[in-house]
């Protein structure tokens, strides 16, 4: 399944001038920077030549791998025949076609898409029809947002006020007085003598809480990933998503399901909601593998029952004034249905459930070396945490220690991406068993070099 890798040039470059997401702003003129030039199956090459595997797949999106032809070609052919439409007042044949495909794949009654540029616009849009809903609805009191501690759901000012990693909020400005933060629900902060059933009372009790103390006339909405995807691969205890779905029912409170890691095949199924959790939640937003991150494209998914809530208590026209220029972009579109052939072609979520429990079991064999405290799997998402020192791990904490593995890493020919103290990997897809052995053997020898490296 792997493609061809072809030739790079030129060596390290420096960014001086170029701002990087979430880079130190005095560091500008000192990082150095990996230039990536060439890409093919799992693999990329960097501006030296070297050979790399995708540990991370780009950021949890390369989902069919890199130099897909397939997509290429539909790129092209599309912008030959149509290279944009204005969505304020012109359909384009492409973006009804893949929005009446996507609608046929969503679980329950998610039957009308919201085309935006990524996943953070899917989900500040999805908020936004909250807010809009309600409006329309005549309760405008209802507001609140309620989301977990180490959760991610973008950068726009909305969705960065909804992510719970607290030390990145620290020197931005965020909404505070309508946005809550349950404890995160993960498992192995579990006291020893507490049992996996209780600790799942506790955080689904804690949703609960919260909803009764602000008032369930006041809470709009709940925001969860099935599986927390950089808050580090925190996949909650048995049972906790379907469970918050129940009292989100119970209170009127709407559920917003993040998929925008775990659909299009991470977790083996389009979407994971239903299918590995039993959830259909009232809208679901998605992005990343939707295109394999070959253009960017986020969609909101919305539950008919919403739809028809707001039609029945209006007599006057409802505009939900939102969307961007490039909206149901016909590029981005024409990548995202060339990259769901491609799952069918090469039945990849099948791939994806047959190969999982040897990439966990796999990565599950570091547990021996003594500096990694915990392997999280599910699918193909999974964080490997290095502790350095005896204590209570805490995810947002940083010693350093992960990005001193993916340096090292890099050398050996494999990106990593070091996510606090785990090293979180999510490769593409298509990657074989052998693919894993290799990428596995490159992060041991990682992890036992960096605990050999002097401070
Ligand atoms: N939600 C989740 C769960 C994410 O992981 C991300 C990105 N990593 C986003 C939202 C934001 O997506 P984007 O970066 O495409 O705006």
């Amino acid at each position: 399944m792997s493609g061809v890798v072809q030739a790079a040039d030129e060596t390290w470059k420096t960014d001086d001038h170029f701002l990087h997401p979430w880079q130190d702003v005095t560091a500008m003129d000192r990082d150095e920077w990996t230039h990536l030039e060439a890409s093919g199956g799992i693999y990329v090459r960097d501006s030296n030549g070297n050979q790399l595997i995708d540990g991370p797949g780009g950021m949890w999106c390369v989902n069919v791998g890199h130099g897909r032809e397939e997509i290429v070609e539909a790129v092209a052919d599309q912008m030959r025949k149509l290279s944009y439409f204005s969505p304020w007042s012109m359909a384009s044949t492409a973006s009804s076609e893949l929005a009446q495909r996507l609608t046929a794949m969503t679980p329950g009654d998610l039957n009308t898409v919201f085309f935006t540029t990524g996943g953070s616009t899917a989900v500040d849009s999805a908020l936004r029809f909250v807010f809009f809903y309600n409006n329309c609805l005549g309760r405008p009191e209802k507001k609140h947002i309620i989301s977990r501690v180490n959760a991610y759901h973008g950068s726009t000012y909305l969705t960065a006020s909804c992510s719970g990693k607290m030390r990145e909020k620290a020197q931005m400005d965020m909404i505070e007085d309508t946005i809550h933060f349950l404890p995160c629900p993960k498992p192995k902060d579990r006291a020893a003598d507490m049992s996996v059933e209780a600790f799942c009372d506790e955080k689904v009790a804690d949703l609960e809480n919260k909803i009764l103390e602000l008032g369930a006339d006041k809470v709009a909405a709940f925001i969860a990933e099935p599986v927390m995807a950089s808050g580090g691969v925190i996949i909650p205890p048995e049972g906790y998503y379907k469970r918050c779905h129940e009292i989100c029912k119970k209170h009127d409170v709407l559920f917003i399901a993040d998929e925008v890691v775990t659909a299009f095949g991470r977790l083996g199924y389009y979407f994971a909601s239903e299918d590995v959790f039993g959830v259909t939640p009232d809208l679901l937003t998605t992005a990343k593998g939707l295109t394999s991150g070959y253009l960017p494209l986020g969609a909101l998914f919305i539950s008919d029952r919403l739809i028809e809530e707001i039609k029945s208590v209006s007599n006057e026209p409802r505009s939900f004034f939102s969307g961007f220029t490039y909206s149901g972009h016909p590029v981005s579109v024409a990548a995202a249905q060339a990259n769901l052939d491609i799952f069918e072609n090469d039945k990849l979520l099948e791939h994806v459930r047959e190969i999982s429990p040897y990439f966990a079991n796999a990565l599950k064999s570091l547990s021996d070396l003594p500096v990694v405290t915990d392997v999280r799997v599910q699918g193909m998402m999974a964080a490997v945490e290095c502790e350095l020192d005896a204590g209570t791990p805490d995810e947002n904490r940083d010693t350093g220690f992960t990005a001193k593995v993916d340096a090292i890493c890099q050398e050996l020919g494999l990106l990593v991406r070091p996510t606090y103290n785990a090293c979180v990997m999510s490769p593409p897809l298509t990657i074989t068993k052998a693919e894993i052995d290799d990428m596995v053997a490159k992060l041991r020898e990682g992890i036992t070099r960096a605990m050999q490296v002097e401070d």
